[in-house]
């Protein structure tokens, strides 16, 4: 969308209650420029550098919350996992995912610990993790023996890998090799199936919550 048009959205009296920049964005759009365009009240992705600012902030409570990481938490609590004085380690420090559901994961006060491509010996600290969020983007990475017995694991990847037995010439696998770890975690996403899903419920609670405050107001 050309910047004029984010802005008549942004600052019309309009219907839109909600607006969405599809990410990632072609390599000559800025996106910090687009995303600071949006209003914080229509903002259902959750990714303004203001709620994210409020996301880190102690006492302070954003109007959206970023729906992947959003929606691990949901798949947390629904699950009935305690994450109050638990330790957690997120694989992935990105904007859109690592990074949030890190301050969630604070927030709800597990004690918390973020994996990058620059950490040496990834395994040994995701070992020491109940509660582990993988969002790196590499397929199967995570293994049964990097997994404390009864782990929480909640895969966010969403990888494709060539399978010649599929019509399609392609699957698509998390960050985690579902096969081992299932066999050590107490709790495991799929994928597909499990974080996806969620991820488009929250942007509609998103969307609905926007909608309301907007109605009130
Ligand atoms: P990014 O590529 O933006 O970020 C990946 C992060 O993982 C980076 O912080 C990177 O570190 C880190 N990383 C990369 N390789 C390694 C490694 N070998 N060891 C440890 N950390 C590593 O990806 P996104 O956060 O956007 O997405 C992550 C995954 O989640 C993707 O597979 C994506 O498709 C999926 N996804 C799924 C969603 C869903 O709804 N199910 C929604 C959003 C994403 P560094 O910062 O050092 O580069």
């Amino acid at each position: 969308m050309e910047l004029e048009s984010l802005r008549a959205l942004r600052h019309g009296g309009g219907f839109e209650k909600s607006i969405l920049v599809q990410l990632p964005l072609p390599k000559h759009i800025n996106e910090e420029k687009i995303l600071s365009e949006i209003s914080i009240e229509k903002d259902v992705d959750g990714f303004h550098p203001l709620n994210i600012g409020k996301l880190a902030m102690k006492g302070r409570e954003p109007l959206f919350v970023p729906c992947t990481p959003k929606g691990c938490m949901e798949l947390l609590s629904r699950s009935g996992v305690t994450v109050k004085g638990k330790r957690a380690v997120v694989v992935g420090r990105s904007n859109i995912v690592g990074l949030p559901v890190s301050l969630l994961l604070l927030k709800a006060d597990a004690t918390v610990s973020i994996v990058h491509s620059r950490t040496p010996d990834p395994e040994s600290i995701v070992r020491e993790a109940d509660i582990v969020i993988a969002a790196a983007g590499q397929a199967m990475m995570i293994k049964g023996d990097w997994i404390k017995p009864g782990a929480a694991v909640i895969d966010v990847g969403t990888n494709s890998v060539d399978d010649p037995t599929r019509k399609s010439g392609y699957r698509l696998v998390g960050d985690v090799d579902f096969a081992e770890v299932s066999k050590v975690a107490g709790y495991l996403t799929p994928v597909p199936g499990g974080v996806g899903p969620m991820t488009v419920a929250m942007l509609l609670k998103n969307t609905v919550d926007g909608a309301k405050r907007g109605i009130v107001e």
